[in-house]
Formats: structure tokens, sequence, C-alpha cells
């Protein structure tokens, strides 16, 4: 038979193999309480860890059936001797353990208990129970008292192994879910993690990524300021830091640049690089904080091309009514009738156009500020085409008018000065951007509870990657004859406002030189009393 000796000595080297080896604690706690119950032949154990709320409760149940051990579980919750024992070191009373002996089913006569230790606080205890008469010797006791020295270590560590792997969980979906784009470079700048965001910004699927340099993960282009992730031969940031001044050394670099992504399209990305250095100044890690800025660049962009546009558009017939009214009052000149009445319809239909622009820019800022009503009304899209091809028919020679309505075309339940106003918007870009003339068709058909309106011409067209941006304020497609031509992108984001306002859509089909088609959709007169 084992020397008690030989036995203690066999435990404390598993239980110190397993404080190394195990780091899931409740794998743990059963190893503890087994060797432990084990080890002073004992026939029942429990095993209980103080809480964040102060209290022991019972972790680990040695020797009994599951059913037993969720009674005994009950009765100790119960018991309310519990902590105080734990606290002082005192046996369980008389009441105590009987009460455990009837939920455990068997008679349990003999306990010792050994307090859980670290730092000289008490994190827990364990207990071992005999039905058997003979009481535990001191030797026993002493023996189990340095097995639970050891034993706390052990819990201590996988408790912290616990908490450390819970905050990095946390870390993790905290990185992971930021709508920023972040990457954690090593110091010879490789990725060592690249989150969603990110992922979704550069088009590399975060596990190609991992261990690809920076500089082809995230090659800016045009970039402006510390760029950390330019070429492979770009300065390293220092491996070493004198850790004195540590304090001191630059913290973090900001970079602004361009990406082009695989489709082509392009991202304007913020970078700021953060140096992680550990406490003796060696490099640790770099971190990128990536935000997409190509919204907010294309917003300020916008609105220089907003005051470069809308100041030019107020110039013109500004200028052109007070030349006008100039030259009709001059002292010196008497004009006839003729000139006279030329001149005030030049300066009426100036005056028309500010009118306009001044309107629509009202619309765009009740838009923005979410106050646009719309007075519905049955409205037969038909004859409003009508009225409006007649008014453009006056103004071009170049370009022939069609219409294309079924005649059992159903009225539509609209807004009649709002759709006018898109109408008149369609055929008019339909004239401005067909400059060769051409036929501009207007017609409609309907499909289901919906009827669909389209404006076609044959002029210069839009290119693909254009079209989705077209609806925006202030959009202007760049190309020589639009920049000669008079506008301010306000037009198609009042139609596309105006539209979606009367639960429509709007949409373009057209193609560089091909000529556009711009369609939109309203609901039935009759559907809306449904
Ligand atoms: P504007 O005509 O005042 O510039 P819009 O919002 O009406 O503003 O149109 C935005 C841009 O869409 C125009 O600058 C033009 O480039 C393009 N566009 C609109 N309609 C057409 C069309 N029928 N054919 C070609 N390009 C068009």
């Amino acid at each position: 038979m084992q020397s008690l000796q030989l036995r203690q000595r066999d435990y404390l080297l598993r239980i110190s193999r397993a404080m190394t080896a195990r780091l899931d604690l409740p794998s743990l706690l059963r190893l503890i309480l087994n060797s432990a119950v084990e080890m002073v032949g004992a026939e029942v154990g429990l095993l209980v860890l103080r809480q964040a709320d102060g209290r022991l409760a019972q972790q680990a149940i040695y020797g009994l059936p599951p059913a037993r051990a969720a009674q005994v579980a009950a009765a100790l919750r119960e018991g309310r001797d519990l902590a105080s024992l734990g606290e002082s070191g005192r046996g369980l009373s008389e009441l105590s353990l009987s009460l455990l002996s009837a939920a455990a089913g068997i008679p349990l006569r003999q306990v010792v208990q050994m307090p859980l230790r670290s730092d000289e606080e008490l994190i827990g205890a364990i207990y071992a129970f005999r039905s058997g008469g003979a009481a535990f010797g001191v030797n026993e006791r002493q023996v189990l008292q340095s097995f639970a020295d050891q034993a706390a270590i052990a819990v201590r560590n996988a408790r912290l192994y616990e908490q450390i792997s819970a905050e990095k969980r946390r870390l993790d979906a905290i990185i992971e879910n930021s709508a920023n784009g972040v990457l954690i470079l090593s110091p010879d700048r490789r990725v060592l993690v690249m989150n969603r965001a990110l992922a979704a910004m550069t088009g590399w699927p975060a596990e190609e990524a991992r261990g690809e340099p920076c500089w082809k993960v995230l090659p800016l282009e045009n970039a402006v300021g510390a760029n950390l992730c330019a070429a492979a031969d770009a300065p390293l940031l220092p491996r070493e830091l004198d850790p004195a001044g540590l304090a001191q050394a630059q913290a973090s670099y900001y970079v602004e640049g361009d990406l082009l992504r695989p489709g082509g399209s392009r991202l304007t990305l913020g970078v700021t690089y953060t140096a992680l250095y550990d406490s003796e100044g060696r490099l640790l890690n770099i971190i990128g904080n990536v935000v997409d800025i190509t919204r907010f660049r294309e917003a300020e962009q916008m609105k220089s091309t907003f005051i470069s546009v809308i100041s030019h558009e107020l110039k013109t017939p500004v200028a052109l009514i007070k030349g006008y009214a100039g030259t009709l009052r001059r002292p010196d000149a008497a004009w006839d009738r003729a000139t006279v009445a030329d001149s005030l319809a030049v300066i009426e239909e100036e005056a028309d156009r500010l009118n306009a622009l001044i309107d629509n820019l009202l619309d765009a800022s009740r838009i923005q500020a979410g106050v646009f009503k719309l007075e519905l009304g049955a409205v037969d899209m038909a004859r409003l085409a009508g009225k409006v091809v007649e008014r453009f028919r006056r103004q071009t020679e170049r370009h022939t008018f069609e219409l294309d309505f079924p005649a059992d075309l159903p009225l539509v339940l609209a807004d009649e000065a709002r759709l006018r106003q898109v109408l008149d918007n369609l055929a008019s870009n339909a004239i401005k951007y067909s400059p060769q003339g051409g036929p501009i068709r207007i017609g409609g058909w309907q499909e289901g509870h919906d009827v669909t309106i389209y404006v076609a011409d044959q002029g210069i067209g839009i290119p693909d990657d254009e079209q989705t941006r077209l609806f925006e304020s202030f959009y202007r497609v760049d190309s020589g004859l639009r920049r000669q031509t008079k506008g301010t992108g306000l037009g198609l984001y009042l139609c596309k406002a105006i539209v979606e306002a009367h639960s429509g859509r709007i949409w373009v089909r057209s193609g560089q030189g091909q000529g556009a088609t711009f369609f939109f959709t309203l609901p039935v007169y009759a559907d809306g009393f449904n």
C-alpha cells in the first residue's frame, strides 16, 4: 500500500501540473476536488468559490449521483452557516451536517474544511465528508491544507485566464464590429489583424491579408501626411526607444489618401497609425484606424461646385436684366416699340429663370429639412405630358417631340404641379443634353398598381459609373459639353425627391453616346382609396 507521503506527493504533483495545464475553470475545480477527496479517503466532497457578490457558491460535488448532488446544492443554499464557516474555519454545525446528510442520502458524520486563500484573501473552500466514525486527524488536515494552498493558486490563475479571455473576446468583438476599419500590424508592418470594415473597404478578405505587408493591403495614392504603409522601402518606425523618452515619443501619425479598389472604384481614406511600445521601449504593434472620408470629401467638393455653379447661374440672368434695363433707360435714346417689347421679353424671361432657380433652391432646402408637402389628386399623365411638350416645342427647332401613351392609361394619384416640375426637368435635360437635336419621346404604360412614365432622348447619354450619382444634389457629370451647359445639378435631385414622395421610383437607362431614358413610377389613382 502506498504510504501517505507518497500519495500526498503524487496529489501535489497532479495539482501543480493542472495549474500549468488546465486553464478551464470547471474542469480544474473537478480535478482539485477529486484529488482532495481521494487523498484523505473521503466519500463525498464539495468545493465552493466566492462569487463577485461575496457569497460562497458550490462549484463542484464529488461522490454523489447528479440528482443527489442537486439536492445537496439546494440544501447548501438554504444552509445559513456555509458562508460563516468559510470565514471562521469552524466545522459545519450539527444542523447543517444533518441537512446535508438527508440531501445526500447517506450519513455524513465527519467533515474537514480547507479554505482556499489567495493573497491572504478567502476565495473559496473545499469540504471532504466521511460517513464512518473516524475523525480527520491533524496530519490529514495539514496535508489537505497545503494541497488547498496549491489549488488556490491554480484557481486564481484559471480565473485570471478566464477574465483575460473574456476581455479579449470583448476587444475582438469591438474591433471586428467597429464601423471604422481597424488594422493591427507587426513591427515590420505586416498585417496581424484586419477587421470586417477594413476588409470591405480594401476588398481583401481578412484571412488573405494576414501576414501580407501593409503597403500591399492599403496602398494609398496621393497620400498626404505620415504614411506608415507607404512602399516597402519607406522608413520603419524605430524598433526600440529609450524608455526614458517613451512618454515624449510621437504616439500617432495621420495620413489621407485614395484607395483604388478591385472593381475600379475609389475611396478616400483617413488613417491614424498609433505605435504601441512596451514599458522597455520595444515596438510591439502598430495600430491603424481607418475612416472612410469619401463622402466628406465629395460633400466638400460639391459645396464648392455648388457655390461656383449657383453664382454663375444667378449672375447670368442678373447681368442680362441689368444690361437690357440699363439700355432701355438711356435718356439719349428713343427706342421703337418693337425693340422695347423684345428687350422687356428678355427681361421677363430672365426674371422667370431666376425665379425658377430660386424655387428649385427653396425646394431643395425643404427636402433637406424634411418639410415637403404634396397636394394629391387624380392626374392625367398623357394630358400633362401634352402640355409640357407644347411649351418645349416653341423653344427648340432641332428637336421633335413624340407622345406615346395608351388611350386607356389610368389616372395617377399625384400632385399635378410637382409632376409638371418633374416632366419639365426631364424634358429640359433631354433637350440640353442632345445638342445635335433629334426625337424626344415621352410615354407611359400601366403595370399592376403603378404607372411608369418615361422621357427618352438620343443625346450624349450618361456613362455607366455616373448613373447612380446623377440624382444627388448638385451633382453634374463632368464633361466638355456639360461644363458649357447651364445647370445647377439640382433638377434630378428634385425629380427623385418628388417621385419618392409619391412612393414611386426613378431610374435611368443609358450609355455613353447612346441617348438616355429616364423612367419613374406613380401609383394608379383608384389604388389610393383601396
Ligand atoms: P443640371 O442639368 O442642372 O446639371 P440635373 O440634376 O438635371 O442637373 O442633372 C444632373 C446631371 O445629369 C447633368 O449635369 C447631366 O450631366 C446629367 N444628365 C441629366 N439628364 C441627362 C440626359 N437626358 N442626357 C445626358 N445626361 C443627362
